[in-house]
């Protein structure tokens, strides 16, 4: 037997976020059992277990979108018992179970082996949001942003995304700006590397459709007016990596950035990106990111503090990372 959160959906429609104690059996299929030591508290775990939006597909659900741990039993050669491991994606926590567990069964082809450099407390102090971060970097030096061009900007700077995009940004040279609703953590915005703070409200209203060129490049995690205004502000040629939605889904802009100063609009899916692009990121994580960086931007609860922490990472109440010891 093993522990678990699990969601259940009551007659009503509510989602049902509870402490269980499962049987392995009870686990879905799958090549690789692995021992969880660690998960954590995403952004899209947080909807899942307040069931603020459809991110479950079918429930009883175990949710967690990552895991690190040890392999248990594989039936694939490519992992034998004791490989470090780690997941992140392929719609685990939303249509397979998922991490927040002390037990996972998962398909080999979802695996990522703990890339030296790190071990699987660290590797979840990064998580999907420190991976989704490394991957909108990866996507501005893809086309071609370097530090010369200008200042980037950041948005969301206290969530997960936004401050691992800061510390990763600032140690490759760029200056960066960030945009936050919590001032109060102008200390923490600046130990991880940002040189100038910009109060988010001044973005997230609506705004003009073009507007003065500030940044080179940006990072938002935050969608809405705040992207349509960043799209407005990028200088000539510029790039925005977009991932988020913590604004809003729209995206009230027009073509006037595009077609005047040739921005470019970058997407971001951490969720099914290639497992060669996965391996770069998590290596390039391992290398670029300090560890002492990884600690201060980091809570660790136990899964029984998962479901009451959950509304209040929704609220923007939650600075950095979090996460789950599942020990
Ligand atoms: P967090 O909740 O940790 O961070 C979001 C941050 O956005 C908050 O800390 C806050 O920063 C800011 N924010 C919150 N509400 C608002 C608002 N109403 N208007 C403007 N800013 C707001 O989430 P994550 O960093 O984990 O994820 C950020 C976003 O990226 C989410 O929408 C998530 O779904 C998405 N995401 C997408 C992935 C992908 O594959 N594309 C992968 C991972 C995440 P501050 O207080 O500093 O203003």
């Amino acid at each position: 037997m093993f522990k678990a959160l699990l969601l259940t959906k009551t007659p009503e429609g509510a989602t049902l976020a509870d402490m269980a104690s499962l049987d392995e059996a009870q686990l879905p299929k799958g090549e690789v059992l692995v021992d969880v030591a660690y998960s954590t508290v995403n952004y899209k775990d947080a909807l899942a277990i307040t069931g603020s939006s459809l991110v479950v597909r079918k429930f009883p659900m175990v949710p967690g979108i990552d895991l690190a741990g040890t392999v248990a039993e594989s039936l694939d050669a490519r992992f034998k018992p004791g490989d470090a491991v780690l997941l992140n994606g392929w719609g685990v926590g939303e249509g397979h179970w998922g991490g927040l567990a002390q037990k996972a069964r998962v398909k080999a082809d979802w695996l990522v082996p703990i890339p030296k450099g790190l071990d699987a407390r660290q590797a979840m102090a990064i998580g999907t949001a420190g991976y989704t971060a490394m991957l909108c970097v990866m996507a501005l030096q893809d086309r071609g942003v370097t530090p010369a061009a200008g200042p980037v900007l950041v948005t969301g700077a206290n969530g997960g995304v936004g401050s691992i995009a800061i510390a990763l940004l600032a140690r490759l040279g760029f200056e960066v700006h960030a945009s936050t609703g919590r001032m109060g953590e102008a200390g923490h915005l600046r130990q991880l590397g940002a040189t100038e703070l910009i109060e988010r409200a001044t973005l997230s209203a609506p705004g003009k459709l073009l507007q003065k060129e500030r940044w080179a490049a940006a990072v938002d995690s935050v969608g809405s007016h705040t992207l349509a205004n960043v799209c407005a502000s990028l200088k000539y040629g510029g790039t925005v990596a977009a991932c988020g939605l913590a604004q809003g889904m729209d995206l009230p802009t027009s073509v006037a950035p595009f077609i005047l100063r040739g921005i470019t609009l970058a997407g971001v899916d951490s969720v099914y990106a290639p497992m060669a692009r996965r391996l770069l990121a998590w290596e390039r994580l391992a290398r670029e990111l300090p560890a002492d960086v990884l600690e201060t931007n980091t809570e660790t609860i136990p899964l029984n503090a998962v479901a009451a922490l959950a509304p209040r990472l929704l609220a923007g109440q939650v600075r950095g990372r979090v996460r789950v010891d599942l020990a």
